[in-house]
């Protein structure tokens, strides 16, 4: 162990290391006076290493890390300016610092050394110890300083590009207005968000400009400009137009600062993209309308037969008050009744409809199935009710063509029922009393069965959106109605594994298609099936 030295400082001083010098000179006496001439130095310490030629200077200069190289330029095989040269090209900087040491009247040659990043130069006939130490101490401060500044640029560029990376991660742009000079600079990610091309950071204000969808842009204008007005932050949203057609929304905040004669001078702020928000607001907002809708239609649905009820009944009641004997005549009698019973039967069939949709969205649509025979099925429904409607004075005539041997399968009858009777209805309904054709078909392992009217039939754009809840076609208006038969039936038909589709067109008629398998094994693969998420 070192005993403790009294003479020491009682202080510990600081250890500094020493600074390396690499002294490459073929003059002996030149180096030993550089050497002398920094030991003599009492401020600091340093390490010499000595190379009387540039030969394998890399080599050494790798080995021994020097702060500091002092090259001779009259070499004997390279001079310093060359090996300087050499350096430079292969790293593209130096990696230490280095001063020239040159005969009387080179300094042309010093000046060259120290545009290639020698730091400065010794003249070798003119070296006094001061003169030596305050040069090298001066370059070696002066290296510091460089190492540091390059370093904390690289630090202030890594920390841009992290911050950089978490915005764009986070989705926010900033942007920076210069206000005077109308131009605005960008972030990586602002420019991502307004379409720009990567690396385009600064731009005139009016290319932004253009961006802003034009329904948008005086109160966007009229936001920013009273914002710098009173001096507090803005925020609003607006939509721009991107190069590809595409319409977006971006959420803007943005303050301002000014100089000492209070002109605004710069504005800055963030931007962000909030189309998946503001759709889903639109959706909502949609989905609000269609169930205000959907109960206005439902409300009138239920109040015109009720209404209807009360209004027989009244007369009826006041008939019976006057004595009117008339109302017990049978044929009046009878059409009183048949009136309260069609108005009825609307009732259930709605009410039904709504515990259907109410069965379908929880998931609790069962099926009931037995071994059943269509053919029979759509023979009962027809001279069920069905037959009085088609029958109906004026109503359209009815082909049926179902093949002569018995359709089999494992359905569910009173669900299959409501499936064609729904089919059958409609092409009542929108089929304006022209002629209706049904037709089955089946083979070993599926069942085709199809509904065709020649009625105001369905335009393209609304052919899958007829079997989604609520929905009807654009030219259904005239008749009424709430859009949940096809959906329901199109669930029912799912849940048998089978399709639904439609084929239309308007002012021709629709055909309506359901295929189911005979086989609860059997699913339906490649058909166009209009399935919504329930
Ligand atoms: P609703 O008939 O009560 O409106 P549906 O779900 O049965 O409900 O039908 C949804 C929509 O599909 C109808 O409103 C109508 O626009 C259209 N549609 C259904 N069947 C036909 C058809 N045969 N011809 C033309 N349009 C039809």
């Amino acid at each position: 162990m070192k005993k403790p030295d009294l003479h020491e400082p009682s202080l510990p001083l600081k250890p500094c290391s020493a600074r390396k010098i690499l002294l490459v000179d073929d003059s002996d006496f030149d180096r030993e006076s550089i050497i002398r001439a920094l030991k003599g130095d009492r401020t600091t310490h340093y390490e010499f290493q000595e190379l009387e030629t540039a030969e394998a200077l890399e080599k050494h200069a790798a080995a021994f890390k020097p702060d500091l190289l002092i090259l001779d330029h009259d070499l004997p095989a390279l001079s310093g300016l060359e090996l300087l040269k050499q350096l430079v090209a292969k790293r593209g900087n130096l990696p230490f610092a280095v001063i020239m040491a040159t005969g009387a009247g080179s300094e042309a040659i010093a000046v060259e050394a120290m545009k290639l990043g020698a730091l400065d130069y010794l003249v070798k006939d003119q070296l006094t110890p001061e003169r030596v130490r305050e040069v090298i101490s001066r370059a070696l401060e002066k290296y510091e300083l460089q190492r540091n500044l390059v370093e904390s640029r690289h630090l202030l560029e890594q920390s841009q590009r992290r911050l950089e990376l978490a915005l764009s991660s986070s989705g926010l742009g900033i942007w920076e207005w210069d206000i005077p000079g109308n131009h605005l600079y960008c972030s990586i990610e602002t420019e991502r968000l307004l379409g720009y091309p990567p690396g385009t950071c600064s731009r005139p204000l009016e290319d932004f400009s253009q961006r802003v969808h034009p329904e948008d842009l005086e109160l966007r204008m009229i936001a920013v400009n009273t914002a710098i007005r009173t001096r507090i932050s803005h925020q609003h949203e607006f939509r721009i137009s991107l190069p590809d057609g595409t319409i977006r929304w971006l959420s803007e905040g943005g303050r301002a600062t000014y100089d000492f004669l209070d002109n605004p001078i710069l504005m800055r702020g963030t931007l962000a993209d909030i189309t998946e928000q503001k759709n889903t607001e639109e959706n909502l907002k949609a989905a609000l309308v269609s169930r205000d809708e959907f109960l206005s239609i439902a409300s009138h649905e239920l109040k015109t037969p009720l209404t209807s009820l009360r209004l027989q009944s009244q007369i009826f009641l006041r008939r019976v008050k006057r004595g009117d004997s008339s109302v017990y005549n049978k044929e009046k009698f009878i059409e009183i009744v048949t009136h309260t019973d069609r108005q009825v039967s609307k009732l259930n069939r709605l009410v039904d409809d709504m515990l259907d949709i109410s069965r379908i969205t929880s998931g609790r649509l069962v099926l009931e199935r037995e071994e059943m025979d269509l053919c029979e099925l759509i023979q009962e429904i027809l001279q069920g009710g069905m037959s009085e409607r088609f029958n109906l004075a004026g109503f359209p005539e009815l082909h049926v063509n179902l093949p002569a041997e018995r359709i089999t399968g494992p359905w569910d009858r009173l669900r299959l029922e409501q499936v064609i009777s729904n089919l059958l209805t409609n092409s009542i309904r929108y089929g304006e009393r022209k002629q209706v054709e049904i037709h089955v078909e089946a083979d070993s392992s599926h069942v085709l069965f199809s509904v065709k009217d020649h009625g105001m039939g369905i335009p393209k754009e609304d052919q899958s959106k007829i079997f989604d809840r609520f929905e009807r076609s654009v030219n259904a208006s005239e008749v009424s109605g709430l859009g949940l038969g096809l959906f329901i039936s199109q669930q029912i038909v799912i849940a048998h594994g089978g399709s639904i589709w439609v084929s239309s067109a308007p002012g021709q008629g629709s055909t309506f298609f359901v295929k189911i398998p005979r086989d609860i094994t059997v699913q339906e693969v490649g058909e166009p099936l209009n399935r919504v998420a329930v």
